[in-house]
């Protein structure tokens, strides 16, 4: 999404650690009428497909997979990361490896909001080395439900969790893939 990429190059700051922040636009604040835009780009993507639910996780994935569910018209999930009060009765757990964060974690969701009649669009803001979409995976997995794909507003393709989870037949799009952060962005064509 041409688009993305310019607003990436004029907003983004790279950051220590590989991390490209892009909050003001996409995790902090949120420019609302260009993430609809997003989300209707990455329905586009996926037109034609029976998808049921979009599955994300708290908190940054939340805005973009709101704005794909809606273009879609379905409903949206997102797996928490803590199990809280308001978090009750039966779960589908994973383990998620944070890459900027650095540490493992457990994602939850509650039973009662996918089951196997599901077909999921797993979406979030970010795809790096892949964890957090593979913690997606084995949640749906857990469920008996099934993964349409796999779609983030941003994938570091150098990181090679998306061209993995390619590799492994999912169908996996990113609205705007960096190659590179080293001596300017470049981005996959
Ligand atoms: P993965 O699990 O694919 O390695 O990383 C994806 C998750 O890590 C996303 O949910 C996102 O929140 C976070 N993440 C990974 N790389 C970046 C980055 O460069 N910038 C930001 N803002 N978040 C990132």
């Amino acid at each position: 999404m041409k688009a993305l990429e310019e607003k990436i190059v004029r907003e983004g700051q790279v950051l220590a650690g590989n991390v490209l922040k892009v909050g003001s636009f996409l995790n902090q604040r949120i420019d609302t009428l260009f993430m609809m835009e997003m989300g209707k780009e990455a329905a586009s993507l996926f037109s034609g497909q029976k998808i049921t639910k979009v599955l994300t996780v708290e908190a940054s994935g939340i805005p973009f997979a709101f704005a794909v569910a809606s273009a879609i018209g379905v409903p949206m999930v997102f797996a928490k990361k803590h199990a809280s009060a308001n978090v009750s009765g039966a779960l589908y757990r994973a383990s998620v490896y944070s890459y900027t964060h650095q540490r493992t974690y457990e994602i939850v969701v509650s039973r009662e909001y996918i089951d196997e009649s599901d077909k999921l669009l797993l979406v979030d803001d970010f795809l790096a080395n892949g964890n957090a979409l593979k913690g997606m995976i084995a949640i749906v997995g857990e469920a008996g439900a099934e993964v349409v794909g796999c779609c983030a507003a941003i994938e570091k393709g150098y990181q090679g969790g998306g061209d993995d989870l390619r590799a492994k037949g999912y169908h996996v799009e990113s609205l705007a893939i960096v190659e590179s952060m080293e001596d300017g962005l470049v981005f996959r064509k």
